[in-house]
């Protein structure tokens, strides 16, 4: 490991201090650590902070007494946030080197477009951060009732590992530019680049307390952070399971939550598509980011007479793909984040019964937890193969006759979180959007969004929306205040 790579990181998180919290850098209050290894090869990377209540307590606390001049100042917050957007844009090199290393997500995209998507995400709340007001309802001549817009106070936000900077950012924006503060906990197998992002959000001016980051497990933070008195808010993004445990911690506590969760979600390909660019799509959707993607389309139902030739068209561009260390440039696909979600992958592939499709571009690295992008046509469709999320790199096709049949399977499912449709029909492009039970339908494209587009879970999927303005209405509570211009008088007078 090139030990200026360290120069990267806050000095603090080498000796083990990697909890940020009210703008300094501590250790846990028991001094506990844990391992946290790259996805390349396995090698050590840092020692981190384990956090346990004290620790959460403290950072809740932070985030408590920054609240009221935080919540006061939109035009502040707006400021503060384009600042850390340029700073994100500012240091995309160091950035994506530190979530490479942490997620094995190749370099191309970590310096890429996620720098840009990460930095939208705090611009475009900061457009919304000083223009939130509320309005006011006539009531007759005599009273008013004026309904404003208010922060929560201190939220709790628990995030996943797959894109670690955007599942950051994602949290962040909408919640700071809503007036509140926070505490984060980032997934403990990648939490590098959101301390690296601490540290630029800190050189951009945002005031101690506004945002908290303290890393750890999940059961050991979670649930002293969702039961935290001062902590008015959840929003977690995780999987489906997890987020059944978050939610009935914030039920019992009565408080609300934000629950992005898992997929299983459906490519649908019709014989009057353009099947070249669907065949593109499916294997992108499919395959990047090695199938760690909550909106992956990996389920692909195909119209039976072109199951054959769509089938060979995927196979082809699948067996392309350079899969490898993420640090080369030209690198398409990394490694799967642990050796565990690669067990997991391998448990639901086995007794498939089939050999592994053929990879000119597949080259682990050594020690790595790599898995070469793998497309299976014959499964049972009750199998948790089938029916469960994958989330490695693994496409299943299977065959539809009907375009009934075909809402039928896509819907088939307890999730509904995306789906892709390929046709040329504008009928069946309508009949999609209408029948298909899905927080997003994606028409002749896929992962196509911006940070002004929602993207919610149906079902199983979650509870509320992450991006665009549907975002930041969750991250706010509605006071409504009743005023009379004349006495008011009694009906029991
Ligand atoms: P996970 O549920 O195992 O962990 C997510 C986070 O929850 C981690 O920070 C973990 O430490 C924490 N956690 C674990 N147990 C907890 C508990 N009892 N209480 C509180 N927090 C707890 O998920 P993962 O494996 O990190 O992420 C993959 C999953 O995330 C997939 O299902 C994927 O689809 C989903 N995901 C969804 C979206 C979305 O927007 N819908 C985005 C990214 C990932």
């Amino acid at each position: 490991m090139d030990t200026k790579l360290w120069d990267l990181l806050p000095p603090a998180c080498l000796a083990k201090s990697t909890l940020w919290i009210g703008g300094e850098w501590y250790e846990a209050a028991d001094s506990g650590t844990f391992a946290v290894s790259s996805p390349i090869d396995d090698s050590a990377l840092l020692l981190a902070s384990r956090a346990q209540a004290a620790d959460v307590d403290r950072a809740v606390r932070a985030a408590g007494a920054a609240a009221a001049s935080w919540a006061n100042n939109g035009s502040m917050r707006a400021g503060v946030m384009r600042s850390i957007a340029d700073e994100i844009r500012g240091h995309a090199q160091e950035l994506g080197v530190i979530e490479t290393l942490d997620s094995g997500r190749p370099i191309s995209e970590t310096a890429g477009a996620s720098i840009e998507h990460a930095a939208g995400l705090f611009d475009y709340y900061a457009g919304l951060a000083d223009k939130l007001h509320g309005s006011s309802v006539p009531m007759g001549n005599e009273a008013t009732a004026i309904v404003e817009r208010e922060p929560f106070g201190v939220i709790g936000a628990i995030s996943a590992w797959n894109y670690p900077l955007e599942n950051a950012a994602t949290k962040i924006a909408p919640i700071i530019a809503c007036g509140n503060t926070m505490v984060l906990k980032p997934a403990e197998q990648s939490p590098l680049v959101t301390l690296l992002l601490a540290q630029l959000m800190q050189k951009a001016g945002l005031p101690d307390g506004v945002a908290n980051i303290i890393t750890g497990f999940g059961p050991e933070v979670g649930t002293p952070l969702i039961t935290h008195p001062l902590v008015s808010k959840i929003s977690f993004t995780g999987s489906t399971a997890t987020g059944r445990r978050v939610a009935a911690a914030a039920g019992e506590a009565l408080k609300s939550v934000v629950l992005e969760l898992g997929g299983k979600s459906p490519m649908l390909v019709f014989g009057d598509a353009d099947l070249s660019r669907a065949a593109s799509a499916a294997v992108f959707s499919a395959f990047k980011n090695a199938g760690q993607t909550c909106t992956s389309c990996a389920r692909v139902l195909v119209v039976r007479p072109i199951l054959d030739h769509f089938t060979a068209l995927c196979r082809a561009a699948a067996e392309n793909l350079r899969v490898g260390d993420p640090f080369d440039p030209t690198t398409q696909i990394g490694p799967i984040i642990s050796a565990k979600q690669l067990a997991r992958v391998r448990q639901l592939m086995s007794g498939l019964g089939r050999a592994q499709d053929c990879h000119p571009g597949f080259h682990p690295v050594p020690g790595g937890h790599f898995f070469p992008p793998t497309i299976v046509t014959k499964f049972a469709p009750d199998s948790d193969f089938a029916r469960q999320e994958i989330f490695g790199p693994v496409m299943a096709l299977h065959a539809f006759d009907t375009d009934e049949e075909a809402w039928q399977l896509a819907n088939d499912t307890e999730y509904g979180l995306a789906a892709s449709v390929w046709t040329s029909s504008i009928h069946r492009a309508e009949q999609a959007r209408r029948l298909l039970v899905s927080g997003i339908v994606w028409i002749n494209c896929v992962h196509t969004l911006s940070a002004g587009t929602p993207l919610g879970g149906h079902k199983a999927s979650g509870i509320g929306s992450e991006y665009g303005l549907e975002a930041a209405e969750q991250y706010m509570k509605t006071k409504t205040t009743v005023t009379m211009s004349k006495g008011w008088n009694s009906p029991f007078a």
